[in-house]
């Protein structure tokens, strides 16, 4: 239960940070500790350079730029509760942040440290790949911008390169008519999801012209169900169709068997955090039935 041993870097700059990833091989950023951590004391990571970048202002806050929400990766979760321009502009992820954790690990876990991570268990990545996010990441090459959507691609493997790290995150601000609805099913406070999903939609009167369902810990890592979506989408979301939704969700999970339940259990729970989600969203999108 100790780590092995590491040289700590304490940074002020994106850049420094940068030039000391590139520098060691075996580099590692720490951002809010509570992923990596727990790996380096069960010796599943061994970075022998630790890269501390709580010292950089830059990637801190939430801003709006047009219809665009840029939060630093070094955001954590209680500030993404209490942030106003969130609640008035995204009141979903302030939802989801709520449900994360503790209250303990929600004053020191990172937005950007969630989504680098590439833990299934994390709920930021199923709901930035429903907000239609994009990370912002940087390198000493520059910069490039990559949708959530294709970034997370197993577990603990995403899209993120050797020398790169997430700066910002960019997320559509909600319209006056964006429904949303967030479902997480867990044994207690501080666990993980058994699993959990999340629904963001808009009504063209009562038709689905836009969907998006995202599920947590129910497969390798974070997915959208596609199938799921292409059955309501263009239609009117009647009973039938979305228990048949229900059921494309459930066939499209892989989830792995713990102490939390077995795999039939975790994607019939799936099925009913999505049936859930999707009620929330009709309801906060002002469906009629
Ligand atoms: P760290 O632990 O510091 O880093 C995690 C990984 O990301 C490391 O590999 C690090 O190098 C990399 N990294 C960090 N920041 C960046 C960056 N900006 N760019 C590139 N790479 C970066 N999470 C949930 O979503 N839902 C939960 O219900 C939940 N429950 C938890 C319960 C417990 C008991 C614990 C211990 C954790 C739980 N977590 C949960 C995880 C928690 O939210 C973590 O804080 C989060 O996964 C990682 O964020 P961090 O800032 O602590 O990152």
């Amino acid at each position: 239960m100790i780590p092995g041993a590491f040289e700590f870097h304490a940074v002020n700059t994106v850049q420094e940070a940068l030039k000391l990833l590139n520098a060691h091989e075996d580099a590692k950023i720490i951002a809010g500790g509570h992923s990596l951590l727990p790996m380096m004391k069960l010796r599943f990571a061994e970075p022998t350079h630790l890269i501390d970048i709580n010292g950089i202002p830059s990637l801190k806050g939430i801003t709006e730029e047009g219809d665009s929400l840029h939060i630093g990766a070094m955001t954590n979760e209680n500030e993404l509760i209490r942030s106003e321009l969130l609640q008035r502009r995204c009141p979903l992820l302030v939802e989801v942040a709520k449900l994360i954790a503790d209250p303990q690990i929600r004053n020191r876990g990172t937005i950007g440290g969630d989504i680098a991570h590439g833990d299934p268990g994390n709920d930021h990545p199923a709901v930035m790949m429903a907000l239609d996010a994009e990370f912002v990441i940087q390198s000493e090459q520059g910069e490039r911008v990559v949708p959530a959507n294709g970034f997370f691609l197993g577990t603990y493997w995403t899209g993120l390169e050797d020398g790169e790290l997430i700066s910002s995150i960019r997320v559509p601000a909600f319209s006056a008519d964006t429904g949303f609805g967030f479902h997480k099913l867990k044994r207690k406070t501080g666990d993980f999801a058994t699993a959990a999903a999340t629904v963001v939609l808009r009504l063209q009167g009562d038709r689905v012209e836009h969907i998006r369902i995202a599920m947590t810990n129910v497969g390798p890592c974070a997915f959208r169900a596609e199938a799921a979506e292409r059955i309501l989408l263009g239609n009117s979301p009647s009973d039938a169709l979305i228990e048949e939704a229900a059921l494309a969700v459930q066939s499209a999970c892989e989830p792995v068997k713990d102490l939390s339940g077995d795999e039939e259990y975790k994607a019939a729970m799936a099925a009913e955090m999505m049936r859930r989600a999707l009620h929330d969203a009709l309801q906060t999108a002002g469906a009629t039935a």
